[in-house]
């Protein structure tokens, strides 16, 4: 049986629920605040992937289906696009990290760099329950 994981942006928690049926999506509710209004968490968050999330993880759309890891250019260009298409200001740390990017620099190096100065935890990075629910 597949386990979805569920965000409540109400709680900031990140929830998962055992799905008895493949034919329908879920709705279930917040376990916590009771909230219908939970998201689907895709792959950015799951358990199943690495935790630090790379940064190609975010990347599922077919626009950038030939994205090359490996050339910092490319990956600039993604993240660019992106940030675009969700109409989000970058901010000063990633926009500088993606003009390194643009320069050649190593994207690992800078990953790592952005994690170490916590970048990710002032995006509210969500908690996680470790409770199983049934959606
Ligand atoms: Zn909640």
């Amino acid at each position: 049986m597949p386990i979805y994981e569920y965000y409540c942006s109400k709680c900031n928690m990140i929830y998962q629920f055992l799905v008895r049926r493949m034919d329908e999506e879920p709705s279930p509710e917040c376990p916590k605040c009771g909230s219908e209004e939970l998201e689907r968490v895709m792959s950015t968050f799951s358990t199943t992937r690495k935790s630090t999330g790379d940064i190609s993880d975010m990347v599922d759309d077919p626009e950038l289906a030939g994205i090359d890891e490996d050339d910092p250019r490319s990956m600039a260009r993604a993240i660019r696009h992106m940030a675009d298409e969700m109409g989000e200001d970058l901010g000063p740390e990633l926009e500088e990290a993606i003009s390194r990017l643009e320069a050649g620099e190593d994207p690992e190096k800078i990953e790592r760099e952005l994690e170490e100065a916590g970048f990710g935890e002032e995006m509210g990075a969500p908690g996680r329950d470790p409770g199983l629910y049934e959606a």
